[in-house]
């Protein structure tokens, strides 16, 4: 079994949430007392939140750089990145690093393409709901049509995520806005929604969907838990 390197703690709420898919995805496939490979670097959120409300990327990307070589340093084979939206800096960090770099949208894209959907919806914080980074590579690289939330919508659904699921809080009405929103989603073409943020899945699950939902953080343990045991 390969040794993971995860890159975690943004939030920690999510990554325990990897820690476990991980853990309990390893028993299932190897049964008995199995349980996964992994070291975790977990980063004070606090910091990384400060740098990004700044735009202060290229600090952003040393900090977590500097994480990730500790983690390839200490015997690390793959990385995870636990969380969407830092995966802005995915390329400057793999290039920093020789192991492979566990990529988040290929794991979502993949997962999409077997359904055969080509229009999806996506969710996640004002980044990567914004930003060329995580739709050019679904779009270029998986042939898919990305739509997002109007603009009001999408600050209700980044707030939410950094100052309720971040924080650990869930709320009945909060998740009543994710619903409305993916209902506006799916009345506009979308065939099936993204949970780009690895703290949604927390807040809402297949229930609250009319259309299949694609929750990045179970998609990103299989594509960790396939490499870890290949
Ligand atoms: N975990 C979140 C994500 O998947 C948001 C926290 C962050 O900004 O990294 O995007």
């Amino acid at each position: 079994m390969k040794l993971l390197g995860l890159l975690g703690g943004m939030s920690w709420e999510s990554t325990q949430t990897y820690y476990q898919l991980l853990n309990r995805g390893v028993a299932e496939r190897l049964g008995g007392l199995h349980s996964a490979r992994c070291l975790l670097y977990s980063v004070d959120f606090a910091e990384i939140e400060a740098l990004q409300s700044q735009g202060a990327w290229q600090q952003a990307t040393i900090l977590l750089a500097e994480a990730a070589i500790a983690l390839e340093t200490a015997g690390a084979e793959g990385l995870v990145i636990c969380t969407n939206t830092m995966h802005k800096l995915a390329d400057a960090i793999a290039c920093r690093i020789t192991i492979p770099l566990l990529h988040i949208v290929d794991a979502t894209g993949q997962a999409i393409r077997e359904r055969q959907l080509q229009t999806v919806g996506l969710l996640g914080t004002r980044f990567t709901m914004q930003e060329a980074f995580y739709r050019q590579r679904l779009e270029e690289g998986y042939h898919l049509q990305v739509l997002t939330p109007p603009a009001a919508e999408q600050i209700e659904v980044d707030r939410i995520i950094y100052d309720e699921l971040c924080r650990g809080r869930i709320r009945e009405n909060s998740r009543r806005i994710y619903r409305q929103t993916i209902t506006a989603l799916v009345e506009q073409g979308a065939q099936g929604i993204i949970l780009g943020c690895t703290e949604i899945g927390l807040l809402v699950s297949t229930q609250d969907s009319p259309v299949p939902v694609f929750d990045t953080t179970a998609l990103h343990a299989t594509m960790a838990i396939d490499f870890s045991l290949s």
